[in-house]
């Protein structure tokens, strides 16, 4: 780190003066009630703070103390909380809340030993709860405080606990309270985990930005001139958990202009409102005959000129993989790759989809330029993957698999993230197992490919390797488009 700690931390805080406060903290000022910041900070996680307030707000108005909790049912309160994320849990907790409460003669205990014993507060919580609310030192340490930290080589950890237990040592005390309000309001509006925004923070030329794919200045759209459009991809591996994970939310946050997804494992008529019409998009979803299995949707801002879905052939159809959607100067096809599966059993099956595939891309290039982007199941070579040799003959790096991909690359169709990065060590999946992600045991196998004419018109490609709620994290890709659809 090139800046002490005091310094960093120094110039957040006159930057964060103009932004938002963070919701806990917004409710420690208004009420100085350690009731409603515990329930508030409970109502927090993996929430975003506008559906936070709100969802206090309403549930607050019936019951301001743990007497008029006790009085709602569980059913009611989720009610009152929904959408925020995991709302069932959490209304279950709330629901045992003043139950608990009782064992501490009905106030809210101001020690983290004592808190964490409460339904519902993780290490995080009791900590927020302990320097907001009893203003004692405490280190709460959020998604914010752990990347942020880890960015500027403060402290090099995996997990937000190793993070806390290395503030702990090293932060000097004065800091420890405020240290969460103040990089969370850095973290939501400037050091987003979303391309930061290292284009107006004022640490850049301090910062050194460890695992940072910075922000692109979005261009201007003139007439006549290029304008990039932000293409994301990511499968969510079942979209109707990945709503209760907060899909909406992270949808607004990635502010892109055209979102594809795979693995929705859904039909449209199993989903809500709120995931079918998406303010400022519309939806397409294309799923497969079998339930729950499989299926691709994109959320696009602007009307594609046609749609269509498959590979017109039945056999592969039925699973719901692909979808095509012409814009005025281009094709931008959604596919989710078949696994070739435990045993290798399905290796036939995907080998035939992918030539599939890369006839369809290839008839669409001699019209327009053709985007084809989504879990691609393969990891193309050695550096795709943490492990290479142990994977030889698993399903998604098979010489065979991996010789597709090398077709498909050698017949002109660009691999967008390889034009800007050519390191080792950049990971899409990580397995649910053995604590993979934390440890970065992942293979890439997300893409984003572009037909070889349309080179120039890549504006960048990149992996955003902070947004959770799945085993895959989106991919994304800036585009320049001559002509918008409207
Ligand atoms: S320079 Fe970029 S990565 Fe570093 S703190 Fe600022 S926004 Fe975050």
């Amino acid at each position: 780190m090139k800046a002490p700690i005091e310094h960093l931390l120094e110039i957040v805080e006159k930057q964060v003066a103009n932004l938002k406060v963070p919701v806990v903290d917004l409710i420690a000022v208004q009420t100085k009630d350690p009731f409603k910041i515990l329930v508030a900070t409970i109502l927090s996680a993996r929430t975003k703070d506008e559906t936070t307030a709100k969802a206090a707000d309403r549930l607050f108005k019936l019951a301001p103390d743990q007497h008029n909790l006790a009085n709602l049912t569980e059913e009611r309160i989720a009610k009152l909380i929904y959408p925020v994320g995991f709302y069932r849990n959490k209304a279950k907790f709330l629901t045992r809340l003043p139950h608990a409460l009782a064992g501490f003669n009905n106030t809210v205990p101001d020690t983290i030993e004592e808190l964490i014993t409460l339904p519902g507060v993780g290490r995080k919580t009791a900590n927020l709860v302990v320097s907001v609310a009893f203003q004692k030192p405490a280190i709460c340490v959020d998604t914010h405080v752990h990347r942020i930290m880890n960015i500027w080589g403060y402290v090099k950890t995996q997990t937000p606990l190793q993070t806390e237990m290395a503030l702990r040592k090293k932060l000097p005390e004065k800091y420890w309270i405020k240290v969460n309000s103040l990089l969370v309001a850095y973290g939501q509006g400037i050091c987003r985990p979303v391309s930061p925004h290292c284009d107006r923070c004022a640490l850049s030329d301090v910062c050194p930005q460890i695992g940072v794919t910075p922000r692109r200045i979005p261009r201007k759209t003139k007439k006549g001139k290029k304008n990039a459009q932000t293409f994301i991809s990511w499968n969510v591996n079942g979209i109707r958990a990945m709503e209760k994970k907060g899909f909406v939310d992270i949808v607004q946050d990635l502010n892109a202009d055209i979102i594809a997804i795979q693995e929705t494992k859904a039909h449209p008529d199993q989903l809500s409102d709120a995931l079918l019409h998406i303010p400022g998009y519309t939806s397409y979803w294309h799923s497969a005959e079998k339930k729950g299995y499989s299926g691709v949707a994109i959320y696009s801002r602007t009307s594609p000129v046609a749609v269509s879905t498959g590979l017109h052939n039945p056999d592969l159809d039925m699973e719901g993989r692909v979808q095509t959607l012409e814009f005025q100067d281009f094709f931008f096809i959604n596919i989710y790759f078949p696994n070739s599966g435990h045993g290798l059993k399905r290796l036939e099956y995907k080998l035939n989809f992918n030539r599939a595939v890369q006839e369809h891309a290839t008839v669409l290039a001699k019209k327009k330029a053709v985007v084809i982007c989504g879990d691609y199941n393969v990891a193309h070579k050695a550096i795709d993957l943490k492990n290479p040799e142990s994977n030889q003959t698993n399903p998604g790096f098979t010489p065979e698999e991996r010789q597709w991909m090398d077709g498909f690359t050698e017949a002109g169709f660009l691999d967008t993230f390889r034009m800007f990065n050519k390191d080792p060590g950049h990971y899409t999946w990580w397995s649910y197992r053995f604590n993979a992600r934390a440890r970065d045991i992942g293979w890439r196998i997300d893409y984003f490919c572009v037909d070889k004419n349309s080179h120039s018109r890549v504006a960048n490609a990149s992996i955003l390797k902070d947004v959770m709620g799945s085993d895959h994290c989106p991919v994304q890709l800036d585009f320049f488009v001559d002509k918008i659809n409207s």
